[in-house]
């Protein structure tokens, strides 16, 4: 028994997910002729309440491109200290965009509308220009927290009111409405752009799609191009994400229910010294000191069981699509037998 608690990344395709991607009808997608593209494109758009939809290579592409078509060079993007775009896209926003963010300390990576309001520059010629929000649903490094809806309407309030462009990273955002039961639509429809992941809970071997109005998409598109990311027949990957759409959301909830046990047993490990609450997907749990996280990561994986330390003293697990109840029971006695 293989045991990969890294990340929900490290899924591979099943056998009806690589039936659906050998069978996919394909065309080039730089002319717009890949059919199970615009079919993916299509359907996530309609399904979060936009007009247009575009498939990339990953999630760090999805977000950067939602950037630099936001803002100028010199603009500032605010979003909470543990965000995905900040902290895990290699400085993009500057190296891609010419901008720079502006960091507010959310409470376990969710930030609030007053946060918001309050980190908005003054129109001179001086300050800095404000003018993204980027919102992030899960927040990952805060351990797969999720956000209300009326939380984000309430964010979405100050960006209307000061002319504000609003973001959303929803790498994992099936894993939050999992949980808040709201729409797609109603959480997509608050947003100018919209960033779904198919390669974390949703189990395809990659890509992402951002979806925003017709005009933003067309920006994208020429975006994408000069990042690199325009693919050719990769209807072989979107067949992926329509295989996933179809089988792969409504399972989250075990993904949710296996975090939350392993959360209740890892609570009561002595070497243990603290676990963040588990809301969805995402386990964060603290070591004592005689259990530094390399040590632990090492012993674990003499176990067969692999992980990465999140810090000194800190270890994350995720669970996924290829993390099963024996696998759950496993993990379970191996934690226990450590001491
Ligand atoms: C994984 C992830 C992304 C995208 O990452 P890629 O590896 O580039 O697909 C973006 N935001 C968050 C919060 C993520 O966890």
């Amino acid at each position: 028994m293989e045991i990969d608690l890294r990340s929900d990344t490290v899924t591979r395709p099943s056998a009806g997910m690589r039936d659906a991607m050998f069978n996919a009808p394909l065309g080039d997608d730089v002319f717009q002729e890949d059919p199970t593209v615009i079919l993916l494109e299509n359907k996530l758009a309609a399904l979060f309440g936009h007009e247009a939809g575009l498939f990339c290579p990953s999630g760090t592409m999805t977000n950067q491109i939602a950037i630099k078509l936001h803002t100028d060079p010199g603009d500032e993007v605010l979003c909470d200290a543990s965000a995905h775009i900040y902290n895990y896209e290699g400085g993009g926003i500057g190296f891609n965009s010419g901008a720079q963010a502006k960091l507010i300390a959310g409470e376990r990576g969710l930030i609030t509308a007053q946060q918001v309001e309050e980190s908005i520059n003054p129109v001179f010629d001086w300050l800095t220009r404000t003018r993204l929000v980027s919102v992030e649903n899960t927040a990952n490094r805060a351990g797969g927290t999720y956000y209300t809806l009326d939380r984000m309407r309430e964010i979405q309030a100050i960006c209307k009111k000061h002319a504000l462009r609003y973001h959303l990273d929803g790498a994992r955002i099936f894993n939050a409405l999992q949980e808040t039961k709201n729409t797609p639509k109603e959480v997509g429809t608050l947003f100018d752009t919209v960033s779904v992941c198919l390669s974390k809970g949703l189990g395809t071997p990659g890509g992402s799609v951002l979806l925003g109005s017709q005009e933003h998409i067309r920006r994208a598109r020429r975006i994408r191009k000069v990042l690199g990311g325009g693919m050719r027949q990769v209807g072989i990957l979107a067949a992926a994400g329509l295989y996933a759409l179809d089988h792969n959301i409504e399972r989250l909830g075990e993904d949710h229910r296996r975090a939350k046990q392993l959360g209740e047993v890892i609570s009561s490990l002595p070497y243990v010294t603290s676990l963040l609450p588990v809301e969805t997907n995402i386990i964060i749990f603290t070591l004592d000191a005689k259990m530094p996280s390399d040590a632990f990561v090492q012993r674990l994986l003499a176990a067969k069981i692999k992980a990465v330390g999140f810090g000194k003293q800190t270890i994350r697990f995720v669970t996924h699509l290829d993390f099963d109840d024996a696998m759950l029971e496993r993990t379970c006695e191996v934690l226990k037998s450590f001491s």
